[in-house]
């Protein structure tokens, strides 16, 4: 298909239907989708973008927020649409911000029958509330793409280091995992009625992003997400390639993952940071107990790069608090992490940290008086 695109590089690309819309090419189109009606006969609204490129090429769908309260993957997309390079796009984009619009209004990861949508898929149109959005979405959108990359964060109290989760086996997926251009991949098992599931049975490749918080935005997570998608856009041949003039980074593929979890209740002090390498026997925190001088300290059972931490210090026994993902090399995973947080730091995509300021009617970026 790639090759193709490359050899119709002179074709127009049709006009591009999707949910009863028509896209002419070279034209983007903003129209929403109704999903479900609440009982207050209020209908729940699936915001779309279509970005249609002048020539064919693959159609990428990134959706972000089936989970309503991650929303890192929001402002992702938010950046994408702004991405001065849509004018050339060969293919079409299609952005689907916010996919649980109820979980979103209410800061929550599920809808009101207490469904979590990404265990719906592909859906029902006679089923409770999350399962006919599902079915809406999966129907009126997801069939039309080719491609998808999936926005997500860890839990509500847990923070997620950026990475790619992918059944690396299925048919096209390692290309777009790989292009993502990330340190870290997960090759993960896909999990019945997902999206990346569901969607992977008609034959779409699908990759999902993780990175950071619910209810959080994480500057870091957002570049490094703009420049995957990107990067995936460029691999697919929907965007010029580029020269690469910074350190491109080698993705290494986590052979497993585990948890560490709590062996006490108490108060929880983390040790060991996001994105470092443990080993055996290292000390990964402290539980206290609240109210005496009693205190466990949490040693490492294996190797390996921690991909997510619990912030919340209130725990009970059994709780997870690590999520380790063990490498081949984890000593050289570790430094292309510091090596992208510094990259990423240094882009100038970087903008919350750096937003400009107005001083008396003058605009200035914040960073000028360093
Ligand atoms: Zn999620």
């Amino acid at each position: 298909m790639i090759n193709k695109v490359k050899k119709t590089k002179a074709d127009k690309a049709l006009p591009f239907e999707i949910a009863g819309q028509v896209v002419a090419p070279g034209e983007r189109l903003q129209f929403d989708v109704p999903t479900a009606n609440l009982y207050t006969n209020s209908p729940l609204n699936m915001p779309v973008e279509v970005i249609h490129g002048r020539h064919p090429g693959p159609v990428l769908l990134i959706c972000a927020a089936i989970h309503g309260d991650e929303l890192n993957g929001v402002e992702i997309i938010r950046r994408m649409r702004s991405f001065r390079q849509l004018s050339r796009l060969q293919g079409t984009l299609v952005l689907v911000p916010v996919v649980n619009l109820f979980g979103f209004i209410h800061q929550s990861r599920y809808l009101p029958d207490r469904r979590d949508l990404n265990r719906c898929f592909p859906g029902s149109e006679r089923g409770s509330i999350a399962s006919r959005v599902a079915f809406k979405f999966f129907n009126e959108i997801v069939r039309r793409c080719t491609h998808i990359i999936d926005l997500h964060t860890a839990a509500v109290n847990r923070d997620n280091l950026p990475q790619v989760r992918a059944a690396l086996d299925e048919p096209g997926v390692r290309k777009m995992a790989e292009g993502f251009s990330i340190p870290v991949i997960i090759n993960s098992g896909l999990i019945e009625s997902s999206l990346r599931c569901e969607a992977g049975k008609l034959g779409i490749p699908v990759i999902t992003y993780e990175a950071g918080e619910a209810l959080r935005l994480f500057e870091s997570s957002i570049v490094t997400g703009v420049r995957g998608i990107v990067s995936v856009m460029r691999t697919l041949g929907m965007l010029p390639s580029i020269r690469i003039t910074t350190v491109r980074a080698e993705p290494y593929i986590a052979r497993s993952s585990s948890w560490f979890r709590a062996p006490v209740d108490g108060i929880f002090r983390p040790l060991s940071k996001l994105g470092t390498r443990v080993r055996k026997g290292d000390t990964l925190g402290v539980i206290s107990e609240p109210f005496g001088s009693e205190e466990s300290i949490l040693v490492a059972e294996a190797d390996g790069i921690i991909i997510c931490v619990s912030n919340l210090p209130l725990v009970n026994e059994g709780e997870a608090l690590f999520h380790i993902a063990k490498f081949e090399r984890a000593g050289a995973v570790e430094e292309e992490i510091a090596a992208h947080v510094s990259n990423i730091k240094g882009d100038r995509l970087y903008e919350i940290e750096t937003v400009p300021v107005t001083v008396n009617g003058a605009t200035r970026g914040s960073n000028d008086d360093k």
